[in-house]
């Protein structure tokens, strides 16, 4: 039997990615892919249907999201997987999430009116809402100022105008990594931290692990040889796990599926990390004290 091509890092229409979560899975069937995982930001609003699109064409689909924490100031990508999705108080943590979002558009589109490169927000919010759980941000942003000839493409928009301390910045609050951690951990699942290359929080590996930091992203789309190597090493120096995804976002060029994959042994460790019955638990009435 072929060996399983595993991708635990995907998006979709319900945040920032061009495909429906249904075309996702069949693009993913195509590239050989066996196992993904689909990874919104801060929304579970793809799961069902890339379910039932993976049921059907015999694939695994393992529940997953893209958490945005913040530390210092920074955002830091939480990915979390094998976590109950219809578990309530993630629901509710994550709804908060959508709203920040929401607000956050708002204060950026304001921003951009000064400066002279107006946006529709309003439209931009009413599409979003058209799908429940959908969430927004500054892509959405970056491809209203391309529309309106502000911008050529989501780079020049980021650069420009949208990326960190850009004239159209808005620092941006949230949970911190402990408290996604936590929620996935009550959901019943497990995190890993995405693209810490990209991110580049090597210092603050050990307190994350300290708050029950599954798994380091070792392999990434953007990551070199080096790169991942460097954060397998250190993922077991500090004794977690290692995960693996494209972060694909169906946006063209260097966005391709099925190149990067996850070894079965690492999806294995990984897996073995669940905390096992941890929400039928939780679920009892009077139980969950630990
Ligand atoms: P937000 O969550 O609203 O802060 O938007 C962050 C998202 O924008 C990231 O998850 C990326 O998908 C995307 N992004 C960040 N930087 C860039 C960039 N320079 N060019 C294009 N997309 C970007
Ligand atoms: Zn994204
Ligand atoms: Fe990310
Ligand atoms: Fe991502």
């Amino acid at each position: 039997m072929a060996a399983p091509r595993i991708d635990l890092h995907l998006h979709t229409t319900s945040s920032d990615g061009a495909l429906a979560p249904a075309d996702l899975v069949a693009r993913a069937a195509a590239a050989g892919l066996t196992v993904i995982s689909v990874t919104d930001h801060d929304t579970l609003a793809g799961l069902d249907s890339a379910r039932d699109a993976a049921r059907q064409r015999g694939m695994r689909l393992i529940d997953g999201i893209e958490v945005t924490a913040v530390e210092a100031g920074r955002d830091v990508h939480v990915l979390g997987y094998f976590f109950d999705p219809a578990y309530q108080p993630l629901a509710v943590f994550l709804g908060r999430q959508r709203e920040a979002r929401i607000a956050r558009v708002r204060q950026i589109g304001e921003r951009l009116e000064l400066l002279k490169c107006p946006v529709d927000v309003a439209a931009i919010l009413a599409e979003a809402a058209r799908h429940p759980g959908r969430s927004v941000g500054r892509p959405s942003v970056a491809d209203a100022l391309v529309a309106a000839g502000h911008a050529v493409d989501r780079r020049d928009a980021f650069d420009r105008l949208l990326g960190t301390g850009g004239p159209a910045f808005v620092p941006r609050c949230g949970p911190t990594v402990a408290e996604v951690v936590d929620v996935i951990g009550a959901a019943g699942g497990i995190t890993s931290l995405a693209h810490p290359g990209l991110t580049r929080v090597d210092a603050d590996l050990p307190r994350f692990v300290d708050a029950g930091l599954a798994a380091l992203e070792a392999r990434h789309r953007d990551h070199s040889p080096a790169t991942e190597a460097h954060y397998r090493a250190l993922a077991a120096v500090l004794g977690i796990a290692v995960s693996a995804g494209s972060d694909f976002h169906g946006l063209g060029d260097r966005d391709e599926l099925g190149d990067i994959s996850l070894d079965a042994g690492d999806l294995a460790a990984l897996e073995a990390l669940v905390p096992r019955r941890r929400v039928a638990a939780d679920a009892t009435p009077g139980a969950g004290a630990e």
